[in-house]
């Protein structure tokens, strides 16, 4: 807690209240407002931990200490000194944690003056966040960003202590590595000391937690910064923070339970009732996940389930349905419940946009009326009999409404998850609350369009499942891969897998990805090497410590719970990075600009 012994002040405002009455007090903070009443001035203190209001009264504060609080202006750094007494009931502040008391101040000394702020110092402010950011240091000052900060350090401190009470040694990997052309786009650095030679910052400790194993570590943990040139999205910054961890001997349950008990612990102490977060967690399969929820990371606080209506549809008279049934495709549904009644056309036809920006050619849909009467731009080529058997099918009542995707499996499970979540939006179906699960058995390989290749889903380094190793080279798409992802609310919050602990094994995988012997040789040399040491069975996962506190701030974007973030085009206002380099910093580093 609060120690006086290593501050100028006595107190902060954490430590003021009834009880405190009649204390003498020394604080120290910034004025976050000034008041002239009557002969009265009034300063709202602020520090860290919060606001007190302090009074200076002509008779009891002396001249000078009435002077200098007349000449203060916002955000200019004071201390006081004075005693603590109540206030008068009709000034109580119930919303303020020090709203009983005042502090009636006998001394005050100007630490520093402040320039007038670009933005108001206070929460819910509706400043553009580009200019919050370019002032971010004025922006953390305000309690709300201050909070999520806090939030933030608790978050990462229970992450410590419960992993480090069971036996997890925190380790550092370098942050110079070798450039692995797997997965997202390297950040590059050159190297001086070597010309024409790059490190690339690491897109996750991955390898060398894994060489920690051979290492016999057995119980590896860091809060990593990672680093992925991609294309940033509202959810994305080119640097984030994983708690990464690794373990030896361990089966996939044995992670899984250890990750559910180490977040029991962290989300109590961000202050999540018990109740929201029981365990163990629920589990789908990444084909059950997919099928039902179109979502490899569903959201699972609503409804609106896919229903495979192929069978139903089957040689109908409306042709795009049989066709793709006829070519091995599916037709799935939703039953928007009330969505009849509450969407108009253009409503619909919104969803509809968003499903063909997904990648649909269209959406059909059907309104079921309240009196019976269907309305629908295909229901003429259905017709009443295979429209009575969809109504049976998806449970509808008149006012559901019925959307429709259809074409290959995959692709139209994708599109109809796009559209379920744009339902949800539309209805304004509330999602409040927590809503944890885990996500398993997902393909080991994704088939690659642009090359006609397999790419590894997870990462190369994921251990196929003991029953599919003999598909590898006959069957890549049908191989699943011991692998998990912790899905909070309709994000990926973590994800993690076993490993392959066999250097042939390892290459039988890059093979499939396309590295043949000599280019896993050349790219993976010192894994295969380190697999061929005697290499523990092993597996961890990393869980995104950005996503998960903004989550639990109830935030919206992860720049809110970073403290200096970058923009959804990666720059930074504050600094202006990224930068140029002078022409002496480029030869420094054998670079010339083209
Ligand atoms: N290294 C993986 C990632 O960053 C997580 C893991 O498998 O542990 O996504």
């Amino acid at each position: 807690m609060y120690d006086a012994r290593y501050t100028i002040r006595s107190h902060t405002s954490a430590q003021l209240d009834i009880e405190a009455v009649g204390e003498a007090v020394t604080l120290a903070g910034w004025v976050a407002r000034r008041r002239d009443h009557g002969g009265l001035i009034f300063i709202d203190l602020r520090d860290r931990a919060g606001l007190t209001q302090c009074v200076f009264d002509p008779e009891d504060s002396g001249g000078a200490a009435f002077a200098l609080a007349e000449a203060v202006r916002p955000e200019w750094v004071v201390s006081l000194t004075g005693t603590v007494r109540p206030r008068p009931d009709d000034a109580l502040n119930p919303d303020l944690a020090t709203g009983a008391i005042e502090v009636l101040v006998s001394e005050l000394t100007v630490l520093n003056r402040a320039k007038t702020p670009p933005f108001e110092i206070e929460d819910g402010i509706e400043t553009a966040e580009d200019v919050r950011m370019k002032w971010r240091y004025l922006d953390i000052r305000r309690p709300e960003v201050e909070r999520a900060l806090e939030l933030r350090s608790a978050v990462t401190h229970a992450f410590r202590s419960a992993l480090a009470e069971r036996g997890f040694l925190e380790i550092e990997t370098p942050m110079l590595t070798k450039s692995t052309p797997e997965g997202a786009r390297d950040y590059v650095v050159p190297s001086r000391l070597a010309p024409g030679k790059f490190y690339a910052l690491p897109q996750s400790p991955q390898l060398f937690k894994q060489l920690l194993m051979v290492g016999g570590i057995e119980r590896y943990y860091q809060i990593a910064r990672c680093f992925r040139d991609e294309d940033l999205r509202a959810d994305r910054q080119p640097e984030f923070t994983q708690v990464d961890i690794e373990m030896s001997f361990i089966t996939q349950d044995d992670i899984m339970a250890l990750a559910e008990d180490v977040l029991t612990e962290v989300m109590a102490a961000a202050g999540v009732p018990a109740e929201s977060f029981r365990t163990p967690l629920d589990r789908l399969t990444w084909h059950e996940a997919m099928d039902r929820f179109g979502s490899d990371r569903p959201d699972l606080r609503f409804g609106l389930e896919l229903i495979d209506v192929s069978e139903v549809v089957a040689g109908c008279d409306f042709k795009v349905f049989a066709d793709v049934v006829a070519t091995g495709g599916v037709v799935k549904c939703i039953n928007v419940k009330e969505g009849g009644r509450a969407l108009s056309r253009s409503r619909i036809d919104a969803v509809g946009k968003i499903a063909e920006g997904a990648g649909a050619k269209g959406m059909a849909w059907i309104v079921f009326g309240e009196r019976g009467e269907v309305r629908s731009p295909i229901a003429k080529f259905l017709g009443d009999e295979v429209i009575a058997r969809l109504r049976e099918a998806a449970g509808v009542v008149d006012g559901d409404l019925l959307v429709f995707g259809a074409g290959p499996r995959d692709a139209t499970n994708e599109v109809l998850g796009v559209v379920r979540l744009a339902l949800a939006d539309e209805m304004g179906i509330e999602r409040t609350g927590f809503c944890p699960l885990w996500v398993v058995d997902f393909p080991q390989f994704v088939h690659d369009a642009d090359t006609g290749g397999w790419t590894a889903n997870h990462h190369p380094f994921t251990r196929p499942f003991d029953a599919d190793i003999d598909k590898l080279e006959t069957d890549p798409g049908a191989v699943l891969s011991y692998s998990y992802d912790f899905v909070l609310n309709g994000l990926e919050v973590g994800g993690g897998t076993l490993r392959v602990h066999d250097a042939d094994l390892q290459r039988r995988v890059l093979a499939v990805i396309g590295h043949d012997a000599a280019a896993a040789q050349e790219q993976f040399g010192f894994l295969l090497d380190a697999l061929g040491f005697g290499a523990p069975p092993h597996g961890g996962i990393a869980l995104g410590l950005d996503r998960l506190v903004m989550i639990l701030a109830g935030a919206t974007s992860i720049r809110e719970v970073i403290a200096f973030p970058k923009t959804s085009s990666g720059f930074d206002p504050m600094t202006d990075a990224p930068s140029e380099l002078s022409a002496r910093q480029l030869a420094d580093v054998h670079l010339r600009l083209s």
